[in-house]
């Protein structure tokens, strides 16, 4: 297998992606019956894929399953995602679903990761962003 190497282009691709909110509204408008408008994500940009699943995939249950799910907050917390709601069962499993797949996902890029300490601050990485802090 070859070594995948990012190159100083790669790194600031990377790092407008981390950093930028540009996919915040983009999810707001999308899913308008989870976020209100103004929503703000306490995250990183490479989780944006893994939400937007986790939108995607409630959104497919039944209405009566999936009404009153509204997000009040969605964070990284100890380097993992954590997403609160008013929603019932179904959409807790979804949830439980996307907080776990966290665990595995880069939380810069999105790509394969795992839970990371580096110097007592816990994040969820891949080896090119292992200690990145933008
Ligand atoms: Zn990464």
């Amino acid at each position: 297998m070859e070594a995948t190497v990012m190159t100083t282009d790669d790194r600031k691709v990377a790092r407008s992606l981390a950093l930028s909110h540009d996919w915040h509204q983009r999810m707001v408008a999308d899913f308008p019956e989870l976020f209100a408008p103004g929503f703000g994500f306490e995250c990183l940009g490479g989780w944006r894929f893994l939400l937007r699943e986790m939108c995607k995939r409630i959104m497919l249950l039944a209405p009566e399953d999936r009404e009153w799910t509204m997000f009040s907050q969605v964070k990284e917390k100890f380097g993992t995602l954590r997403a609160y709601h008013a929603g019932g069962p179904r959409v807790d499993e979804i949830v439980d679903w996307a907080e776990e797949a966290s665990e595995r996902t880069c939380d810069v890029c999105g790509r394969p990761g795992s839970l990371r300490n580096s110097g007592g601050w816990y994040a969820t990485r891949c080896d090119d962003h292992d200690g990145w802090t933008g």
